[in-house]
C-alpha cells in the first residue's frame, strides 16, 4: 500500500503556487488554507478563477484530490458555550466546507476549540451540531474531520474519548462523511507517550481506534518543541524536538499511515518565497526524504 507523503505548503502566490510547490517536492499529499486562517471566513466565497487554477496546478503534480487536505482556521472554536461565538464558528465551519467541496478536495480538518467553563459533554454536543449543520448544509465528497489537539487550557479533542463524544453525537446518516486525525505533536503534548516503545506508540493508535470505531482519516507529522504533557503546540523538525525520529518510523510502518494523507506542518526555511518561484521548500524535501526512507 502506498503512503501519500506532503506539507502544508507555502502559499505566497496563491493557492495554486502552494500547489506547485508540493509538486516540485514531489510530494504525493498536501494541504493548504482556503482563506486567512485567522479570521473566521464565514463570508470567504472562493472565486471559480481561483477554483481553476488550483485544479490546473494540481492537475500537474502527482497529487490526487483526495489527498489535500484543507485545514480550516484556528479561530473556528465551535466547542465555545457562547452563542454568538458558535454561531460565527458554526457559520465559518460551513463555509469552509463549501470553497473546500468547490476545490474538490478530500477533507477539511478544523481543531474543535475550548469549552470554557462549559461542561465537556456539552460541548462535546455542540461540535457535533457544527459539523451536522456543515454536512447537511454542503453535500460533496469531502469530509469534514475532527483534529486532536495539544490540551491547552480548555481546549476540547485531546483525549480518545473526547474524539468519540464528538462524533457518537453526529447523526448516524452523517458519519461517513466526518472522522478524525492525528498530530503527532499534539498526541505528545497531551500527554500520550508515543516515544516509550513500538509497543506503546501502537496501543495510542489502537486506543483512538477502537474508541471512535475507525482508523484516524490523516495525520500531521511533527515533532514536539515542547515536553511530554506540555499542553504546547510547538512544531519542529522531525528528529529536532522531544519525539524524535523513532516514532515516526514506527508510524510509516502502520498499517493506519497506508492510504491516507500524511501532512507535514514542520517548520519551513523560506517563507518570504517569492510569489512566482515554484521552487520546494529545502526544509520539506529534508522531511520528505527522511519519511520516504522509512516507508
Ligand atoms: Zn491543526
Ligand atoms: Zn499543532
Amino acid at each position: 500500500m502506498p503512503r501519500y507523503i506532503g506539507a502544508h505548503t507555502i502559499d505566497n502566490g496563491g493557492l495554486h503556487m502552494a500547489v506547485l510547490r508540493a509538486g516540485k517536492a514531489g510530494m504525493t499529499a498536501m494541504q493548504c488554507f482556503t482563506a486567512i486562517p485567522r479570521f473566521y471566513g464565514d463570508k470567504s466565497t472562493i472565486r471559480p478563477e481561483r477554483v481553476a487554477r488550483f485544479k490546473g496546478a494540481l492537475a500537474k503534480t502527482k497529487i490526487k484530490p483526495a489527498n489535500v487536505v484543507v485545514h480550516a482556521a484556528y479561530v473556528l472554536s465551535v466547542a465555545t458555550p457562547e452563542d454568538d461565538k458558535w454561531a460565527r464558528a458554526s457559520a465559518g465551519l460551513t463555509k469552509e466546507m463549501e470553497r473546500s467541496s468547490a476545490l474538490g478536495v478530500g477533507a477539511v480538518c478544523f481543531h474543535p476549540g475550548s469549552a470554557g467553563a462549559s461542561d465537556r459533554t456539552e460541548s462535546a454536543k455542540r461540535i457535533a451540531k457544527a459539523i451536522t449543520e456543515a454536512l447537511k448544509t454542503i453535500e460533496s465528497d469531502t469530509r469534514l474531520l475532527v483534529e486532536n489537539t495539544a490540551g491547552a487550557g480548555k481546549t476540547m479533542g485531546k483525549t480518545a474519548q473526547e474524539v468519540r463524544d464528538i462524533l457518537a453525537n453526529v447523526p448516524k446518516s452523517l458519519r461517513p462523511r466526518t472522522g478524525y486525525g492525528l498530530d503527532t505533536c499534539h498526541l505528545f503534548s497531551s500527554g500520550y507517550d508515543i516515544t516509550a516503545s513500538k509497543e506503546a506508540f501502537t496501543r495510542v493508535l489502537d486506543e483512538f481506534e477502537d474508541a471512535t470505531g475507525e482508523p484516524p482519516s490523516f495525520f500531521h507529522l511533527n515533532d514536539s518543541a515542547t515536553e511530554l504533557g506540555s499542553n504546547r503546540d510547538r512544531h519542529v523538525l522531525i528528529g529536532d524536538g522531544h519525539i524524535g525520529t523513532q516514532p515516526f518510523e514506527w508510524l510509516m510502518q502502520d498499517r493506519r499511515s497506508e492510504n491516507v494523507p500524511l501532512i507535514l506542518e514542520t517548520p519551513q526555511q523560506n517563507y518570504e518565497i517569492a510569489e512566482d518561484d515554484e521552487s520546494p521548500d529545502p526544509f520539506d524535501v529534508k522531511m520528505m526524504k527522511l519519511l520516504e526512507q522509512w516507508a
